[in-house]
């Protein structure tokens, strides 16, 4: 990660395709287009390399994450059941259709937490949302379970994670509908983009007409088509798209590299005391996008931390103290800090925030520094950066 490491000719002339045809929009002008149909030959893509039935191909991944809830019917006063640990994406997925984020713990999985899942189902749970954070997944077995249990909607988001398997099975087929993002940083890039897969009909046709302003797309003549519902626009633009047919036929490519360079790192760190890794559930195989471990303790974290810093360790977060993908950064949330007025249900829904406390997400997410895998790396810099890593700890936890 990210795919824009190796962008070439591959990428570039299926842009020039959309461009010398001069169709840059997704859906009709067929006489024009000379048989290019960027979208639609990365969704087949998509659905052939991951086995599943529908793929719906979106203007970015946190439109997959809205519309996979949109789709599945999920929305005003409805309760999603969510991980304290995650990019914000998810709860602006949810608020976007007046549905309430119910943040839970997550564990050394550094997903969603069984027993606070199970602990937070209420009767106005709809759904529970896994995000396969930093390349490894959710233990997906047991929220089947509880989803099947409790007749809720089991929604995967595998932005971060694309490629990596469980139990034999691509991450985002397991639940009722799957998310990847193609934003510019991700595995597989379009500049941005997204899609939603499922093997759920009436999902896909849901998620196909709310995506494009509630058109039915039968037939051929746009202006024709019926609405059977509301829409609006969550289209991807066909230059997107054909960067991103270009960049997904190379993604057993990018996954064989991200493994590669993960395990000369992870060889070298597992020689250390005082680094445990990341638990990945069993039967789960990681996409390798990131290296997670745990130090002792928050001090020997940010020890380790700033010393990668200082030290030219670039790409490696401590999610505790920086960024924006743990809930201790998210007072604009707390705060309810939206531009226009909220639902009153939305505000009620959402007030348990300004209480709650999350310490076993603060026990995980407090000793856990998590390294992006980059592509472009050479197997020479990858042992050179493992060597000064495993120093680097070495000295702090003497
Ligand atoms: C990147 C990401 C998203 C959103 O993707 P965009 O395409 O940037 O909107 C959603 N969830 C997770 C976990 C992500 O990492």
């Amino acid at each position: 990660m990210p795919g824009f490491e190796l962008f070439g000719d591959a990428e570039r002339n299926e842009v020039n395709d959309v461009l010398n045809s001069g169709v840059l929009m997704r859906y009709g002008f067929d006489g024009m287009r000379q048989g290019h149909w960027k979208a639609k030959t990365l969704e087949q893509a998509i659905q052939s390399r991951f086995e599943v039935n529908h793929a719906q191909l979106l203007s970015s991944g946190t439109a997959a994450v809205s519309l996979a809830l949109a789709s599945a019917g999920v929305g005003a006063g409805d309760e999603v059941i969510m991980p304290s640990f995650t990019f914000v994406a998810s709860f602006e997925a949810i608020l976007m259709l007046g549905a309430i984020p119910v943040v839970v713990d997550i564990d050394d999985t550094l997903t969603l937490d069984i027993d606070s899942v199970k602990a937070a189902i209420s009767p106005k749970t709809k759904a529970i949302m896994a995000v396969h954070m930093c390349g490894s997944m959710a233990d997906l077995d047991a929220l089947k379970h509880i989803s099947d249990t409790h007749n809720l909607f089991l929604i995967e988001d595998a932005c971060q994670a694309i490629g990596g398997t469980y139990k034999g099975k691509a991450l985002g087929t397991i639940g009722d509908l799957g998310c990847f993002s193609f934003d510019f940083v991700k595995t597989v890039t379009c500049g941005e983009g997204g899609v939603m897969i499922t093997n759920n009909e009436q999902f896909y046709t849901h998620s196909d007409q709310f995506s494009d302003h509630g058109h039915d797309h039968q037939g051929s003549d746009r202006g024709a088509e019926t609405h059977p519902v509301l829409g609006y626009n969550f289209r991807i633009s066909e230059l997107n798209a054909a960067v991103g047919v270009a960049q997904f036929k190379r993604l057993d490519e990018f996954l064989a590299i991200q493994k590669n360079h993960y395990t000369i790192i992870r060889t070298e760190l597992s020689k250390l005391k005082g680094v445990t890794f990341r638990t990945v559930p069993e039967g789960g195989e990681e996409s390798y996008a990131f290296l997670n471990f745990f130090l002792d303790d928050l001090e020997t974290a940010r020890k380790v931390s700033t010393a990668f810093k200082a030290n030219g360790i670039d790409v490696c977060f401590h999610y505790f103290d920086n960024n924006w993908h743990y809930i201790r950064k998210w007072d604009h949330l707390k705060e309810q800090k939206s531009l226009f007025p909220l639902s009153q249900e939305i505000k009620n829904g959402l007030s348990y925030l300004k209480a709650k406390t999350f310490e076993k997400s603060d026990h995980y997410i407090g000793r856990n520094i998590s390294c992006l895998i980059k592509l472009s790396w050479t197997e020479s810099e990858v042992k050179q950066r493992a060597q000064t890593m495993a120093s680097i700890i070495r000295e702090a936890t003497l």
